[in-house]
């Protein structure tokens, strides 16, 4: 029998299936054969949101030789408020504020544009040695009595791949998650994220905001210049409904939530809305397949923190092959992918849960739920200790901390 054409094929080349190619060829070198197929790479990237990148996650973007290229249009995050309102109070009390250093000199987290960074990436991936395929996944078996220690995979454009370990990153609707038979714990919430861009008069000073209204959360995110990414949270059909306005009544909505406190503002770039939904798979691997992602878990964008876990799981699974590897074991083989599941699906499912608990807790009409959650968030403002430890959390630097989001090496 041939050897397989990789030692690992990702299907699906964004954030996470990306950092995962990357950290590979540079732990295991040439020899060690990666490839990503997306029919993405047929095309510039494009990718109108921005990401708030924890710091762990920043880490492992400068290991793997990728922060250098956009570092200079990020805008760290160096504050934070988050108020609790209804939309036509005249004041919007401060209940809680974060400063935004993990470490002397270290933001707690980045500002990032979608697009120079998944440009970046795959810049990074081809110079690399990765090979990318300009294609889909179609279809794959693993299962077959003559399967041989490999997976056969079918590409959209006919061909036919063979590799030791087929990683899932093509996203919440996964193809190989499906044919790999793994089902989902998902939930869809009555709601929709609208995410643009907006431009004001006065700076920013790298604070965010996050206010909670009772739709939902509305998130003013710093960007570099006088500019801020909106997450706006409301009920679906509002939602759409706000999308589709015309310019100056959309305007109009807009400065009724966001203020007047950076000066006037303007909504540049699209305006899109994202339906939010909960899925965690209930497994995160089978026979020489392993998920990553969004393909593993979809969470609320409540705390904006999917991007960041999904790149946690391209860490740890980059540490459990590379270390299998280095001492000659099969990447696809059972103890890799036992290991990199218990690794993984525990502090999925924590996040999953606070992010679904904070959602129930914040959008909603009731003026009971509003009094316990502002005294909860008075009480955690007055504790340091504890704000300290949300702030470890939301860097991504508790619990078991893989290598690359500690920015070593593998
Ligand atoms: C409104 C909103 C705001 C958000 N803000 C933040 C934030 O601030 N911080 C944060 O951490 N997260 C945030 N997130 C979450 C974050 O955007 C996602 O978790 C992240 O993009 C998922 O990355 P991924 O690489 O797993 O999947 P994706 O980005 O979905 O990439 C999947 C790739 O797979 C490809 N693909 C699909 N099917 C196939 C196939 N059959 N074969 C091959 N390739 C395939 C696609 O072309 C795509 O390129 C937000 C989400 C939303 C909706």
């Amino acid at each position: 029998m041939p050897e397989p054409a990789s030692d690992v094929l990702i299907a699906g080349g964004g954030f996470a299936g990306l950092a995962l190619a990357c950290a590979l060829r540079q732990s295991l070198g040439p020899s060690f054969r990666v490839a990503v197929a997306d029919p993405a790479f047929a095309r510039p990237p494009s990718d109108a949101r921005a990401s708030a990148i924890a710091a762990g996650a920043r880490r492992l973007f400068e290991t793997i030789g990728v922060w250098a290229a956009v570092a200079d249009d990020t805008q760290p995050i160096l504050d934070m408020v988050i108020t609790d309102s209804k939309l036509d109070d005249a004041v919007r009390p401060t209940f809680l504020t974060f400063g935004g250093e993990i470490a002397p000199g270290e933001p707690f987290a980045h500002m990032v544009e979608n697009t120079p960074l998944l440009a970046a990436l795959v810049e990074r991936a081809a110079q690399g040695g990765v090979v990318l395929l300009p294609t889909s996944l179609k279809d794959f078996s693993s299962r077959s009595p003559s399967a041989h220690r490999r997976v056969t995979a079918e590409l959209g454009n006919g061909q036919v791949h063979a590799t030791r370990l087929l990683v899932a990153a093509d996203g919440a609707h996964s193809r190989v998650r499906a044919g790999a038979g793994i089902t989902c714990t998902s939930w869809a919430y009555p709601q929709s994220a609208i995410v643009t861009t907006v431009a004001h008069e006065r700076p920013h000073h790298g604070r965010a905001e996050e206010h909670f209204l009772p739709a939902g959360p509305f998130a003013i995110l710093p960007l570099k210049g006088l500019r801020s990414s909106i997450v706006w949270t409301e009920e679906a059909s509002e939602a759409q409904r706000i999308v589709a306005l015309p310019d100056d009544a959309f305007h109009a909505e807009l400065e009724a939530r966001f203020g007047l406190h950076l000066g006037e503002i303007v909504a540049v770039g699209p305006r899109r809305a994202f339906p939010i939904g909960l899925a965690i798979a209930r497994a995160f691997v089978a026979e020489r397949v392993a998920l990553i992602g969004d393909a593993a878990h979809v969470i609320h964008p409540i705390a904006g923190q999917g991007l960041n876990l999904g790149l946690r799981d391209a860490a740890a699974l980059a540490e459990c092959i590379t270390d299998a590897a280095r001492l000659g074991l099969d990447p696809g083989g059972p103890d890799v992918l036992s290991r990199y599941q218990r690794w993984r699906r525990f502090d999925t499912v924590a996040m999953g849960i606070t992010t679904d608990g904070l959602n129930r807790l914040f959008s909603n009409r009731s003026d009971v739920l509003r009094l316990v959650r502002d005294i909860g968030l008075g009480m955690v403002d007055r504790l340091p200790r504890l704000k300290d430890s949300f702030i470890h959390q939301a860097a991504g630097l508790a619990g078991e901390v893989p290598k690359l989001l500690r920015g070593e090496a593998l």
